[in-house]
């Protein structure tokens, strides 16, 4: 072999080499796996800080004034929160969504079981997540803070104290109904409690009432949220949803929501 054919096997041996160096050996035998989806570019939101909402939220309440819901003039406001005093329901309506709320139990002590610190977050103004003062507080377990009313209990009890702020992040897939008015698929409930899970995308038997077993009847894709009034100065801050629906070309009128009825 001449001396210029071993310098040129040489450097081809070399090339090798380090192309083996550069790429992942397994990228040699296995090429890269890719779906084909032309997926669109996922928005940049501005996250926000722990006190202010994400930058694609509608916010239901910023510590100054109650204009986005029904009622609201019903409501103390002071200090930057608002003071239970009525049931309120949010004028814009929602179906799948993002519920990010604040509230305190008050500070004061008072009654006991569900008298005590009482309050209620009802998605589509009928499926609610019980707001209750559950801090050395027995009662039933369907219906302690964080339970969806009757049908099913917190996975654990993360109250703070009464009078110490406490955060809801509720994540809402709203149910879906058949023309002829059966269930297509049902609502799921996922919610964290002060950070800590307490409903894993729970299935959500049907509506949450005092009196009466869960059961579903046709409703419209959204509806209101509303937050219950027990009798208990339940204190709120920091509201705001995520609309995770979006809206139909046409949606048909609202018939009238109930009024929160449950505990
Ligand atoms: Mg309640």
């Amino acid at each position: 072999m001449s001396r210029s054919a071993r310098s040129g096997r040489l450097f081809v041996l070399g090339l090798i080499v380090v192309c083996a160096g550069a790429v992942p050996a397994r990228a040699w035998f296995f090429p890269e796996w890719k779906s084909g989806i032309e997926w669109p570019m996922p928005p940049v939101v501005d996250p926000g800080t722990a006190s202010s909402a994400p930058s694609d939220a509608v916010v239901l309440f910023d510590g100054t004034d109650l204009s986005a819901w029904e009622g609201g003039d019903k409501w103390t406001i002071e200090n930057g929160y608002a003071i239970d005093q009525g049931n309120i329901r949010t004028k814009e309506e929602f179906g799948d969504c993002q519920l990010h709320l604040e509230f305190a139990a008050p500070e004061e002590v008072k009654g006991s079981g569900q008298g005590r610190g009482n309050s209620g977050v009802y998605l589509m103004g009928r499926y609610e997540v019980q707001i209750l003062d559950s801090y050395d507080n027995e009662t039933y377990y369907d219906g302690q803070c964080g339970s969806i009313y009757k049908q099913h209990p917190p996975l654990v009890n993360a109250c703070r104290k009464p009078g110490e702020w406490q955060t809801y992040d509720i994540i809402f897939t709203a149910p879906r109904f058949n023309d002829d008015r059966t269930v297509k698929s049902p609502g799921y409930v996922t919610v964290l409690h002060n950070g800590v899970l307490i409903q894993n995308h729970f299935e959500l038997l049907g509506d949450t009432k005092w009196d009466a077993p869960p059961s579903y009847s046709k409703h419209p894709e959204r509806g209101p949220i509303s937050l219950q009034f027990h009798g208990n100065p339940v204190r709120f801050r920091n509201i705001w949803i995520r609309d995770l629906m979006p809206a139909p070309a046409e949606m048909p009128p609202s018939p009238p929501t109930p009024e929160p009825a449950g505990e």
